[in-house]
């Protein structure tokens, strides 16, 4: 910091600090926003169904859902899903670990977490454990470096 005040230095580190929070409750937003939007399609996450032109890029909401798995894994939000117990069965209402909506209708996933029980989505378990792979062949890289 320059030769300012401690108070006011102090000041400036807290506010960009704040900012940078912001920031990131920001991009998680427009995340969920995108997430979001595969509610208007009951049928989501099935690929291949009637409304999916052959050949055409995934829709946006599950890169946006892949990108939100990633963050909570870096951010310790989520623990990766590799040799975890996980049980299926018709929905209790719970709210997904990964998405944060109430899960009803359909089936819910309840993973063994190192905390208890969590809940899922289907289609937010299929992603979280997808993306668990690549975050400890990625953790496995950076101990190696
Ligand atoms: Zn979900």
């Amino acid at each position: 910091m320059g030769k300012g005040s401690p108070a006011l230095n102090q000041l400036i580190e807290q506010s960009t600090a704040r900012c940078r929070y912001n920031q990131r409750l920001l991009a998680a937003s427009r995340r969920l926003v995108a997430i979001s939007r595969r509610e208007l399609n009951p049928y989501f996450g099935i690929s291949g169904s009637s409304d999916e032109a052959a050949g055409a890029p995934p829709p946006r909401w599950a890169d946006a859902l892949r990108e939100l798995v990633r963050d909570k894994l870096a951010d310790g939000d989520l623990f990766a899903l590799i040799d975890t117990h996980c049980w299926s069965g018709p929905t209790t209402g719970e709210s997904c670990a990964v998405c944060g909506e109430r899960i009803d209708g359909g089936i819910e996933f309840e993973i063994d977490g190192p905390a208890g029980s969590v809940f899922a989505h289907l289609v937010c378990y299929s992603v979280w454990h997808g993306e668990s792979k690549d975050f400890l062949l990625l953790q496995k890289g950076d101990k190696k470096n």
